[in-house]
C-alpha cells in the first residue's frame, strides 16, 4: 500500500478502510475491481470515439482554426471567417516565406492568434499568460496549421492518445493507426499546394537569418550525399556566393566531395531551362504536354492501353462469376446439386472472384496514377507558359515552379569537365532529356578560374 509508506492515514468510510487500524484484507480486491471499472470505461469511451472517427464526424472540442462547427450539424465543419487567413498562410509558405516570417507578418497586421480567438469566443485559456499578447503568433502555431491535413477537406482522427487510462499525458500515435476519412468538409487548400508547402516548411533556417543573395534557400541538394547544400558568400569576389556540400565542408573529403557551384551558374542554368520549357509551352501547348507525357510514359512502356483492356476483361468475368454463383445457389436450393458439390464449386468460383477483384484494384490504381500524371503535366504547362520572356530568376518563380535542384559532382567526359545538374520541377519532376533535342538535360562546363579560386583544382 502506498499510504503507510508515506506516513499518511487514509480513511474510506464506504469501504470501511482506515490505514491506522492496520491492514484491510479486502482493500486490494476493491482496488483491482475499481481499476477494472475505470479501464472498462476508458475502453468504451475510446471505442465510441473510434466509431465517430470512422463515420467522418469531427470529434475535437473546438474546430480547427479557419473552420467552425456547422450550426445544423455539430459534427460537420464549415469554413469560418478565418478561412481566408489560412489560405493566405498557405500561399505565403508556397512562395518560400518561412513559418517565422509568416508569424511576424500576422503579428504586424494584428491578426488575433487562434488562442486569443478561442478565448474571446469560448472563454478558453483565460488563465493562460499568453493571451495577454493576442497578436503574438508563434512560428510553431503557423507550422501546425500548415501541416494539418484538415485543410484538405479530410478528417484525420486519432492522431494522439493518452498514455493510459490513468496517465492523461498526450502522446502521438503511429501513423498506421490514424483514421482518415476524405471529403468530410470543404477544403481550404488543394493537394498540390499542400504537398509543396510540406516540403517548404521542412527547410530549417535561422529565424533572423535573411540572405537576400540566396534566393535558392533550401532548394539546393548535394547529389553525392543527398543533403541540403550550404551557401556562403564572401565580399571582394566576383561571384555573389556559392553552394557546396555541407558534409564536405564539415567533415572533409572522406564523407562527400565539394560539389562547388556558384550562384550565377545555377541562375544561368535555370533561366535557360525554364525559357526552353516556356517557349515550347507557348508555341504549342498541346504538343508540349504530349512531349512531357511521352517522357514520363517511357516508364509506362505503352502499358496504359493493355491495362485498360485488362480492367474491362476483369469486370466482364466478375459479372459472369456472379451469375454463375447465383445459378449455383438456386440449383442447391432446388436440390439439383448436393450440398457438398455446391460447397466445393462455389469455393472455387469465389476464390477466382477474389483474385480478379485484387487484380482490378491494382490496375485501377496504376491507371489513376496515370490520370494524375496527365493533370499534373497540364498544370505545369499552364504555370510555365507565363515565363517565356524572363530575364532573371526571381524567388516567386522559383517557388512556383521548382521543387529542388540536385547538383552532381563533376566528371570528365571526352576531356571536358562536366557537371550535371538535375532540376526537379513541381508536378513533373526531372524531365531533362539526355539525348533528345527539345529539352537538353542541364549541365555546366566548369569554369576553371572559379574552381581555382575555390581551391577545387
Ligand atoms: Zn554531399
Amino acid at each position: 500500500m502506498v499510504f503507510p509508506e508515506h506516513d499518511t492515514r487514509f480513511i474510506a468510510i464506504n469501504d470501511n478502510v482506515d490505514t491506522a487500524k492496520g491492514d484491510n484484507e479486502f482493500a486490494p480486491f476493491k482496488n483491482i475491481i475499481n481499476e477494472w471499472y475505470a479501464k472498462d470505461c476508458s475502453r468504451k469511451v475510446k471505442s465510441a470515439f473510434r466509431t465517430k472517427a470512422l463515420n467522418g464526424e469531427y470529434t475535437g472540442g473546438y474546430p480547427a482554426y479557419g473552420y467552425m462547427k456547422d450550426p445544423l450539424d455539430h459534427h460537420h465543419l464549415i469554413p469560418s471567417e478565418h478561412a481566408p487567413i489560412v489560405q493566405r498562410m498557405f500561399q505565403m509558405a508556397l512562395k518560400g516565406t518561412s513559418c517565422f516570417h509568416i508569424a511576424k507578418t500576422l503579428e504586424t497586421e494584428q491578426v488575433p492568434t487562434p488562442r486569443a480567438y478561442l478565448m474571446n469566443e469560448y472563454g478558453k485559456y483565460i488563465a493562460n499568460d499568453r493571451v495577454k499578447h493576442p497578436y503574438a503568433w508563434a512560428k510553431g502555431t503557423v507550422y501546425r496549421i500548415l501541416s494539418n491535413p484538415i485543410y484538405l477537406g479530410k478528417l484525420v482522427s486519432l492522431r494522439y492518445q493518452t498514455k493510459s487510462f490513468k496517465d492523461k499525458r498526450i502522446v502521438p500515435r503511429p501513423e498506421s493507426d490514424w483514421i482518415t476519412v476524405d471529403d468530410t468538409h470543404e477544403p481550404l487548400v488543394d493537394q498540390a499546394t499542400f504537398d509543396t508547402v510540406q516540403e517548404r516548411i521542412k527547410i530549417k533556417q535561422p529565424a533572423t537569418w535573411e540572405n537576400s543573395n540566396n534566393i535558392f534557400r533550401g532548394l539546393m541538394i548535394c547529389g553525392g550525399c543527398n543533403t541540403r547544400m550550404v551557401f556562403s558568400s564572401r565580399t571582394g569576389r566576383k561571384s555573389l556566393g556559392h553552394f557546396c556540400c555541407n558534409k564536405h565542408r564539415r567533415y572533409g573529403g572522406t564523407e562527400c566531395s565539394n560539389h562547388y557551384i556558384t550562384l550565377e551558374q545555377v541562375r544561368e542554368l535555370l533561366l535557360c531551362d525554364i525559357r526552353a520549357h516556356a517557349s515550347l509551352a507557348a508555341a504549342d501547348k498541346d504538343k508540349y504536354i504530349e512531349y512531357l507525357m511521352n517522357l514520363s510514359e517511357q516508364e509506362w512502356n505503352g502499358e496504359k492501353d493493355s491495362y485498360q483492356k485488362e480492367v474491362i476483361e476483369c469486370q466482364r468475368r466478375l459479372g459472369a462469376l456472379e451469375t454463375i454463383l447465383k445459378k449455383l445457389y438456386e440449383d442447391r436450393v432446388f436440390g439439383i446439386i448436393s450440398d457438398e458439390r455446391y460447397m466445393s464449386m462455389s469455393a472455387d468460383y469465389e476464390g477466382e472472384a477474389e483474385k480478379l477483384k485484387a487484380r482490378c484494384t491494382e490496375l485501377q490504381d496504376a491507371l489513376n496514377t496515370f490520370t494524375k500524371q496527365t493533370s499534373d503535366v497540364k498544370r505545369f504547362a499552364e504555370l510555365v507558359e507565363a515565363y517565356t520572356d524572363i530575364t532573371d530568376v526571381t524567388e516567386e518563380l522559383l517557388h512556383t515552379l521548382v521543387d529542388k535542384i540536385v547538383v552532381h559532382e563533376k566528371e570528365v567526359i571526352d576531356g571536358e569537365i562536366i557537371m550535371k545538374v538535375d532540376i526537379y520541377y513541381r508536378f513533373i519532376g526531372n524531365v531533362g532529356d539526355e539525348h533528345g533535342e527539345a529539352l537538353k538535360a542541364p549541365r555546366i562546363r566548369r569554369n576553371t578560374k572559379l574552381l581555382m579560386e575555390a581551391g577545387v583544382l
